[in-house]
């Protein structure tokens, strides 16, 4: 977890790989729809635009199918979700069904302003239709808004890991392997 630009993508990928578990980031999802140009990625298309979430029943449909994929079953990262109290109780229920649950709440932090910036940075590069200023502004309420309780959430259950995600990437990674040694293995 963690509001845009703090490195989840990145982090998230270099982590799955160490755990030998598949990346399921709802973001990256979402855009490969849109350039398919399904009729999820059309539903998505608008609100990714806006900056706004894409409605709780279609990203919680889209992670349940998910979830339920063979490469799932020894487990799994979630990338950008749940970013809303009802994704995390749909979360909860589609692994309760499952006899499982989460390990561990990876929350990177980054004061926000550093974050403009760098997303400002990355829309140059990576040309991201949601990589605009006013839309990057939208992006952070909606994270304190709505996702932002979630951190909480995790550290009442005692699996919240904060790591601070302004240092370079190497350090911020040596920070989230740590959290990834106190895992147990996939039985
Ligand atoms: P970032 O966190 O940097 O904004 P993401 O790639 O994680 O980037 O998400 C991009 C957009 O995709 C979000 O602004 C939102 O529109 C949509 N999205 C991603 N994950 C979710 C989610 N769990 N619930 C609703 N919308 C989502």
């Amino acid at each position: 977890m963690g509001p845009p630009g703090a490195g989840k993508g990145t982090h998230a990928d270099h982590l799955a790989g160490h755990l030998g578990v598949p990346v399921i980031s709802t973001g990256d999802i979402f855009r490969a729809q849109v350039a398919d140009g399904t009729e999820l990625g059309r539903t998505a298309q608008r609100f990714l635009d806006a900056g706004e979430y894409v409605p709780d029943e279609v990203t919680n449909a889209m992670v349940r199918e998910r979830l339920a994929a063979d490469d799932a079953h020894f487990g799994f990262l979630l990338d950008g979700y749940p970013r809303t109290l009802d994704q995390a109780a749909v979360l909860d229920e589609i692994l309760a069904a499952q006899g499982r649950s989460l390990d561990a709440a990876v929350v990177l932090q980054v004061d926000p302003e550093e974050l403009v910036q760098r997303l400002l940075r990355r829309a140059e590069i990576e040309h991201r239709s949601d990589d605009t200023e006013e839309v990057i502004r939208r992006r952070f309420e909606v994270y304190d808004a709505q996702t932002s309780p979630l951190v909480s959430l995790y550290g009442n259950r005692g699996i919240r890991h904060e790591i601070d995600a302004s240092a370079d990437i190497d350090t911020v990674r040596i920070h989230v392997r740590q959290v990834a040694s106190l895992l147990q293995p996939a039985a």
